[in-house]
Order: C-alpha cells, then sequence, then structure tokens
C-alpha cells in the first residue's frame, strides 16, 4: 500500500485532569498531541471531506489527519478553540441525548461548534447503546432522531459514530438509509485509503496513551491498518463482550 494513503483518525473523548476517567486526557497532553500533530506536516481533515477520499471521489495528493472527539462532554469546546486556533480541524461526535446535561455541552455550545471553521458536528445517537443488540426500529430511531436534534440546531450532522465503535452490516445500512454520508468506527487502527466511508477506523487516545506512540500513530506506525473483512472481526468481538460484559462493565469507547 502507499504509505501515503494512511490516515491516523484520533478519538479523544475529555480533555481535562480526572484520575478516574482512563478516558480523559489532560490539557497539557493534549497541548503536547497538537504540537506533534503540527509537526507530522499531515493536512487537517474533518471526517466528511476524509469520506470524499475514501469513496473515489478526489485523489490523496499528501498525508492527512483527522481529530474527532465523542461524546460531545462540555470540555470539548475549548480543546477544538485550542485546534482551530493553531489551523487544525475537528470532528465532534455528539450524544443528542446528553445535550445540556450537567457535564455535558449545551445546546448553544453545539451551535457554536457548528459554526466554526474547520469544524464539523456529527451524530452519536440519543442514548449511546451498543446499536448492534438493538432492534431495527430502535436503531433507527437512535440513528435518525439524533440527526434531526443537530439538525434542529443548525448541524449538517452529516457523518455519524457508532457508540462503543459497535456496528455490523444492518446498522450500517440504517446509517446511510438515514442520509449520513459517512461514519466512523473505533477498531484502534491506522485508517487508509481503501477503508470504509461508513466504518472508518481510529484509534483511541487515553490517559494511559503516550506522546511517543501519538507520534508513531502520525508516521503512520504504532497500530494495524483498518482490516477488511469488517462483520467477522465485528461479531467475534460482540460475542467476546457479551462473555467479558460483567467484568468489564463501564468500557466504553
Ligand atoms: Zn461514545
Amino acid at each position: 500500500m502507499d504509505t501515503r494513503s494512511i490516515v491516523p483518525v484520533l478519538l479523544y473523548h475529555r480533555i481535562a485532569w480526572s484520575a478516574n476517567d482512563r478516558y480523559a486526557v489532560s490539557p497539557s497532553s493534549f497541548a503536547s498531541h497538537l504540537q506533534a500533530i503540527l509537526g507530522s506536516g499531515r493536512t487537517p481533515l474533518t471526517i466528511s471531506e476524509l469520506a470524499e477520499f475514501l469513496r473515489g471521489t478526489a485523489a490523496m495528493k499528501r498525508k492527512y489527519i483527522a481529530i474527532t472527539f465523542d461524546d460531545g462532554y462540555a470540555e470539548t469546546l475549548e480543546a477544538v478553540v485550542a485546534l482551530t486556533d493553531l489551523g487544525l480541524k475537528a470532528t465532534v461526535y455528539v450524544t443528542t441525548g446528553l445535550i445540556g446535561s450537567l457535564g455535558m455541552l449545551t445546546p448553544e455550545q453545539v451551535q457554536t461548534l457548528a459554526s466554526m471553521q474547520g469544524v464539523e458536528v456529527g451524530a452519536h445517537t440519543v442514548s449511546h447503546p451498543y446499536l448492534d443488540e438493538l432492534g431495527r426500529t430502535e436503531v433507527e430511531q437512535e440513528v435518525v432522531r439524533s440527526r434531526q436534534t443537530l439538525q434542529a440546531l443548525g448541524c449538517m450532522a452529516g457523518s455519524f459514530a457508532y457508540p462503543h465503535g459497535a456496528y455490523d452490516a444492518s446498522v450500517r445500512a440504517a446509517v446511510i438509509e438515514a442520509g449520513f454520508g459517512s461514519a466512523a468506527g473505533v477498531k484502534n487502527a491506522l485508517s487508509h485509503g481503501r477503508d470504509d466511508p461508513w466504518a472508518i477506523a481510529r484509534y483511541t487516545v487515553s490517559q494511559s496513551t503516550s506522546l511517543k506512540q501519538v507520534t508513531r500513530l502520525l508516521e503512520g506506525r504504532g497500530a494495524p491498518l483498518a482490516w477488511t473483512h469488517e462483520r467477522l472481526r465485528t461479531r467475534a468481538y460482540r460475542v467476546a463482550r457479551r462473555f467479558g460484559r460483567r467484568v468489564s462493565f463501564g468500557t466504553r469507547f
């Protein structure tokens, strides 16, 4: 594969000091990641822009990077402002049922994000379920209603992110049916030019992710490339998850 087509897509949750949330990345670590991203010489993209490449509508002539934030924590706005001040771009996936809750983005903050240059706001369902465990009607409601809520706030909501990275063929089809032009998975892998635009590989950056590891990802190393035999891997993961739920309760992506 042309290494130029490898695209690290970073997934952040909260940018905050927190000893008991292992997905919270401290503001100082985050700042060092942003400097590494600038130093990598990669061109920032929103997920919708990346998806255009993956759908084959444009040639990938540079090395790219995408930065995403899931769930819609209140601290996301400040982090995205810091990032855009440096000329970078971000995609923020908001769990719409949590908008306005304690510690989460308010409707006004979601609107502010959507109005910022280089920022895309996407949907992350209403209630953050494992979509591959729901019936078809429930999946449709989670997918369609989250999009409608964001659109009512003036967001394009062109992209979707699967909570916990969990999806299967019918969930993916429901996302396409709802009108989303792209979707982000998790996979903890590097995306690339032949990745699925409706299941884009991302790498979760958590409290334990070192700057060295982030730098490796920016070099297109340090994680596998997104696989192509999607369904098999997802199914195996789901079985493992059901089996391990009692001991891994509280795990999220
Ligand atoms: Zn999430």
